[in-house]
């Protein structure tokens, strides 16, 4: 294909590739700019003593948006990527002794829902479809095309959004419906849960959020073999082989404009050219430090950061058949952990827990036979400099008390190995503003209409994607972005 068009990339977080890759496809040729020595982002991995660690993102859906990026490359997905399925999203675990298994096949799980917590399984399964609905209708419009242009307002997507949205979706917090539709306390815990898909507090975000649980307990919750990491380097093999040029330890320094247009960008001092700039960076810094614009950049923070997490990487040196891939160890009282993530922004005495062992499905690959290497993630406030190593030292000491407790044996003893992420290195490692995994949260009302949009107003040739700004976090968010903003350079380039 002959490149008449050029486009800079800044950053080879997964939306970045993704964008590289559809930019390419246009017709563009890509150069990519990473500040890190590595594609991925967020998404990194490491080895310690044979064990494997997913250092960023665990958990895996909607892999057709992978799917259709290699479709639009033309290559074959075999030669790049697989994944399976899963029969259990994840296995979640209350004081009480009560343990639930969330089968993703919808009537299994309703059963077992039923069984263990008296919940009607009718109950879950109208849930389950109206999560189903408000996906088709609301996502298709909303997380499919840029929420900032006016010809989205009006396409035809929009009178069926309006017609499926209810009071309770736009009004309501995710809790209030959730405990508005269940009897159950544990089910209602279990389907709040879904709000920290995106780093969002059930208690503030709008009932809107019911419907991801679709995500994960309708469309099904997947594995990439060899770990997460293998999502970053099928897109990254794939950009390579459609002629994207990579620059990695790069960071760019500035955007250059000329006359309210973007130019080009300046890496180690020098100026490189191109029609198009598109950001991968959080937005907040892009203004900041690329642009210059503080007064823009304290505008998007007008919109609240997702939350942060705190994560401790274990090598156990024995195998618990008692767990599954992904596995929750519930708090007793959810709402006051959401206060002191998102208000105290302080270390709470019960937090819940996340454990993911990449071991079970990959034995003796991801870990030494017969030893797991555990993920343990608690959601942790976003960074506003408070005392880290202190808060390490008491989540430690909370997350152990009560795994103790849980699983009735002493875990201490049994972790040789252990590295340690905190929402500080999370910041200086990707620049992501006060350490947020999700870019922004959705706790309010109007959050879907607050992101950024993935094009500047002011400044022409210029384009974002990634989580900070629309649709969101979380990688399949993160992918649509980058198709949403494709479509956009397209439109502006049609004939050119
Ligand atoms: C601990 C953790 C757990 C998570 N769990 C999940 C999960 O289970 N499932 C899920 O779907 N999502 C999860 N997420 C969220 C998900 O990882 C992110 O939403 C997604 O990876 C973000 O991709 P991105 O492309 O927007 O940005 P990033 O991955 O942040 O990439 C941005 C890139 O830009 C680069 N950059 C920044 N400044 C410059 C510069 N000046 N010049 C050049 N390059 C620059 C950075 O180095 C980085 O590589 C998790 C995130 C974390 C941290």
């Amino acid at each position: 294909m002959s490149h008449s068009k050029t486009a800079i990339i800044i950053g080879a977080g997964v939306a970045g590739l993704a964008s590289a890759i559809r930019l390419s496809a246009q017709g563009f040729q890509v150069i990519v700019y990473e500040k890190n020595e590595y594609p991925g982002g967020k998404i990194s991995e490491f080895k310690v003593k044979g064990y494997q660690f997913d250092a960023g993102p665990s958990l895996f859906t909607q892999p057709e948006n992978i799917e259709e990026l290699f479709t639009l490359a033309g290559e074959p997905i075999e030669n790049y990527f697989h994944y399976q399925s899963l029969p259990i999203s994840f296995k979640y675990f209350y004081e009480d002794g009560t343990v639930i298994n969330a089968y993703t096949n919808n009537l299994v799980f309703a059963e077992e829902l039923e069984n263990k917590t008296g919940e009607k399984k009718e109950r879950i399964l109208s849930y389950l479809e109206s999560s189903k609905k408000l996906y088709q209708n609301i996502a298709g419009l909303f997380l499919n095309n840029s929420l900032h242009q006016i010809k989205t307002l009006f396409s035809p997507g929009v009178y069926k959004a309006i017609k499926t949205l209810r009071w309770k979706h736009l009004f309501k917090s995710m809790h209030d419906l959730n405990e508005s539709h269940f009897k159950q306390k544990h089910t209602i815990q279990l389907f709040n849960r879904f709000a920290t898909y995106n780093g969002s507090n059930p208690y503030q975000a709008p009932g809107m959020l019911s419907l991801i649980p679709h995500l994960e307990l309708n469309q099904g919750t997947f594995y990439p073999k060899g770990g997460m990491i293998s999502i970053s380097k099928a897109l990254y093999q794939l950009a390579l082989k459609k002629g994207v040029q990579f620059y990695f330890s790069t960071p760019v320094e500035r955007i250059i404009q000329n006359e309210n247009c973007a130019n080009g960008v300046v890496v180690a001092g020098k100026n490189i050219f191109s029609d198009i700039v598109v950001s991968n960076m959080d937005v907040y810094f892009t203004y900041q430090r690329l642009l210059l614009d503080h007064s823009k950049a304290s505008e998007v923070l007008k919109q609240e950061r997702s939350s942060s997490a705190l994560i401790f990487y274990w090598g156990i040196n024995r195998s618990f058949p008692e767990l599954e891939l992904h596995n929750i160890f519930f708090t007793t009282n959810y709402q006051e952990e959401f206060k002191s993530l998102f208000k105290t922004k302080k270390v709470y005495e019960d937090p819940t827990v996340y454990i993911n062992i990449t071991g079970k499905i990959e034995p003796g690959l991801q870990a030494p036979l017969g030893k797991e290497n555990w993920f343990v993630m608690v959601n942790a406030p976003a960074n506003i400099g408070q005392d880290w190593l202190k808060f390490k030292e008491q989540y430690k000491a909370a997350i152990i008390e009560k795994l103790n407790r849980i699983l009735g044996v002493d875990i201490s003893p049994m972790i040789e190995v252990e590295e340690v992420l905190d929402p500080v290195t999370i910041e200086n490692r990707t620049d992501s503003y006060r350490g947020s995994l999700y870019g922004t949260s959705s706790n309010s009302k109007m959050a879907a209409f607050l992101r950024h949009p993935n094009f500047s107003k002011k400044i022409k040739n210029l384009y974002f994607v990634g989580g900070s700004v629309h649709p969101g976090g979380g990688i399949p968010l993160c992918l649509k972005s980058a198709a949403i903003t494709s479509k956009i350079v397209a439109e502006d380039f049609k004939g050119k």
